[in-house]
């Protein structure tokens, strides 16, 4: 099988029908990211390679600033990576390609922002059904997929209020119900616990819990160490690079090839 490897990362000198790497969700390989930073740039990471394998919870942890943030914003194709590869369901990424990515990832990658996004203006059905009536699906259809997720979060019978009159709790299940709704393979989350509670913390990352043994993949970044409790895997970060992993399962990309 012809994978990407240490001096080939993203595979290319195969061409872009090389086989990728079997099983996960999403990898993450050999990645580096540079990011600006005044008139010069910063390494938020360094040589980084994790993969999530759909069913899995995998909890990201580390200080401020030591890259969480970024992996979410490279995984989620938000930013680029300045060198190595993402794999997204058995398939090279391709950065001559980044439109029809964009459109696979909308359908397939749902995210929770450290700010919600919610839309004041809306339902909260809407909100959830935002991203499928984006993509120019049928309102009725929506709104049933909608009602689904809501479902899922425990909210069904809040589909018809205004976000701004739950808790805050609540408005973080929002966020997450818009994040799983449709057919999401990949779910992540960054510090989707920071502005709540520790009980509401747990319920939350119990729901993330249960996303994942539906089959989703799940990556969460957090701070809170009382929550790595709840995830298959951890890893810790720090200057860009995973400093420890922790648990089992399918991780490094060598161990995935
Ligand atoms: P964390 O989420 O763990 O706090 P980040 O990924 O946000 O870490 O940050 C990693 C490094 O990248 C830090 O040095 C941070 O200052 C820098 N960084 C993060 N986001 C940006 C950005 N949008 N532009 C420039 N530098 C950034
Ligand atoms: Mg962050």
């Amino acid at each position: 099988m012809t994978t990407p490897t240490e001096t080939d990362p993203a595979g290319t000198a195969h061409g872009p029908t090389a086989d990728p790497p079997s099983g996960p969700v999403l990898v993450l390989d050999h990645v580096t990211l540079d990011r600006p930073s005044g008139r010069t740039t910063v390494r938020a990471l360094d040589d980084l390679s994790l993969a999530v394998s759909a069913g899995e919870l995998v909890v990201m942890m580390g200080p401020s600033g030591s890259g969480k943030s970024s992996v979410i914003d490279v995984a989620g194709g938000l930013v680029r990576p300045t060198d190595g590869a993402v794999w997204f369901d058995g398939e090279a990424v391709r950065p001559d390609d980044l439109a029809a990515w964009r459109r696979r990832r909308r359908q397939a990658i749902g995210l929770v922002h450290q700010r919600l996004n919610l839309m004041p203006g809306l339902s909260v059905l809407d909100n959830v059904a935002l991203p499928l009536l984006l993509e120019h699906e049928r309102v009725g259809r929506a709104h049933d997929r909608a009602r689904a997720a809501l479902a899922r979060v425990g909210l069904a019978d809040h589909a018809s209020r205004p976000p701004e009159d739950l808790s805050g709790g609540e408005r973080q299940r929002v966020a997450i119900a818009r994040a799983v709704v449709g057919e999401r393979r990949l779910v992540l989350a960054d510090e989707p616990t920071a502005a709540v509670d520790t009980v509401t913390a747990e319920g939350i990352v119990e729901l993330l819990g249960r996303l994942a043994a539906d089959g989703v993949a799940v990556l969460m970044a957090t701070h809170d160490s009382r929550l790595a409790g709840w995830a298959d895997r951890v890893v810790f970060l720090r200057d860009g690079r995973i400093a420890e992993r922790r648990g089992t399962g399918q991780d490094v990309v060598e161990e995935v090839r």
